[in-house]
């Protein structure tokens, strides 16, 4: 329904809850990270598989069963981000999928020696896991996320296809705000859907008229990259 959630959900997915050795991955590749606040930059970004949060729109829908992905040992995974550092990565990115389904605990102690920030790219529906330099919480209307990821995230990144997008957005930043009791809330993007006229002309008119929200637009996509 179009219902506009008025609490997250605080229940977690169930998450793997042991830190895990070996990881499903989709896929793992260098390029510019093309949305968000930290967009333009050179970043290795490691997809791993599984996703359960079924989201209609999703244009990665090949991540969702993890079955289909090898699991991948962690120090491999470390090797690919050494070398991306010293090929110019500014950051790591985790993403998915949903990469908070697996306990990312050991994922993010294994990368630390590449010297390399990591940055985590989450819908928040699962309990947070690993340290990460930058959060990116993409919040669901119809998965709300936890009150620890909208306390954690350093950037609110909400999807805009309607309407009920934008009041789900400004929902979430209230619940940020509240969940962080007084300090400063994230930082606001509305990222129109891809190949979603509507939502451009909403999350262009909403930021018009919202100095606290900024556009995000997926360049790497209007670019040709990965
Ligand atoms: Fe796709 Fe992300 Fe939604 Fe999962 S959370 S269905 S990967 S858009």
């Amino acid at each position: 329904g179009n219902s506009i959630p008025l609490s997250p959900v605080s229940q977690p997915l169930a998450a793997d809850s042991l830190p895990a050795t070996a990881l499903p991955v989709v896929e793992t590749f260098h390029s510019l990270q093309g949305e968000g606040l930290q967009a333009g930059r050179s970043a290795f970004f490691i997809r791993l598989g599984g996703c359960a949060v079924a989201c209609p729109w999703c244009d990665t829908k090949h991540s969702w069963p993890a079955d289909l992905h090898p699991q991948r040992p962690l120090a491999e995974l470390a090797g690919e981000a050494e070398a991306a550092a010293e090929a110019g990565a500014a950051f790591v990115v985790i993403t998915g999928g949903e990469p908070l389904h697996h306990n990312l605990g050991l994922l993010c102690q294994a990368l630390e020696p590449s010297g390399l920030p990591l940055h985590l790219e989450t819908s928040g529906v699962d309990q947070l896991s690993g340290r990460f330099a930058w959060i990116t919480l993409s919040p669901k209307r119809h998965r709300p996320p936890s009150t620890e990821l909208l306390a954690a995230c350093q950037e609110l990144k909400v999807v805009v296809h309607e309407a009920a997008d934008l009041a789900f957005a400004a929902a979430m930043a209230v619940q940020a705000r509240e969940a962080r009791g007084g300090s400063p809330g994230p930082e606001l993007l509305l990222q129109p859907g891809w190949d979603s006229p509507a939502g451009q002309a909403l999350a262009i008119d909403y930021v018009r008229r919202n100095p606290q929200w900024r556009l995000s637009l997926q360049s790497h996509k209007l670019l040709g990259l990965r």
